[in-house]
């Protein structure tokens, strides 16, 4: 299997694409555009549709690759082929009964597929290095980061709590830190 997530857009884009070849639904996966946003918080994938063009477009959210296994953003891809097959069949979209015989046939899910952005992130401190690692549990990666090294240069890393933005190097940082966030 090769690696996931892929690293860079074009490596993502590929990797959905080559997938959506496979997936067995009656719309031309190079007929449609795709897209990465690397804003996205929430949303997994969206489908867009412009009626005066006919241009449906796929949207994937890099923060959903990095939240979810390959299976996972996997379903994510194929919802989203639903609603493009919708569109370019019908000109509309939505998951209604035509959307949700097509998703039982598929396996995915009836309302649009969303994650949890991470609540963690590891940062290498060595200003060389942009390494970043998104984790969403308290592991001994978050707990006792001291034990551990950056994943690309072996430099110390720092965690981020992403909605407090307290940062801790320690397993002692770690705990005043959470006792200073009230909203783990
Ligand atoms: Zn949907
Ligand atoms: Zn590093």
């Amino acid at each position: 299997m090769p690696e996931w997530p892929p690293t860079g857009r074009d490596a993502l884009l590929a990797r959905a694409r080559e997938y959506a070849r496979t997936v067995d639904i009656d719309v031309d996966p190079d007929a449609l555009s795709w897209e990465v946003s690397e804003r996205a918080k929430r949303r997994a994938g969206a489908c867009r549709y412009d009626p005066a063009t006919g241009e449906v477009t796929i949207r994937l959210a890099r923060r959903a690759a990095d939240a979810f296994s390959w299976n996972e953003f996997a379903r994510v891809v194929r919802h989203e082929l639903v609603h493009a097959w919708e569109y370019r069949e019908f000109g509309e979209a939505g998951h209604g009964p035509r959307f949700r015989a097509q998703a039982d046939r598929l396996d995915v899910t009836t309302t649009c597929p969303t994650f949890a952005a991470a609540r963690l992130r590891l940062r290498c401190t060595d200003p060389a290095c942009d390494w970043r690692a998104d984790r969403h549990r308290a592991a001994a990666t978050v707990t006792e980061p001291e034990r551990r090294r950056c994943g690309r240069c072996g430099s110390r890393y720092e965690v981020e709590h992403v909605a407090s933005g307290e940062t801790w190097r320690t397993a002692a940082g770690y705990r005043g830190a959470r006792e200073r966030i009230e909203e783990w």
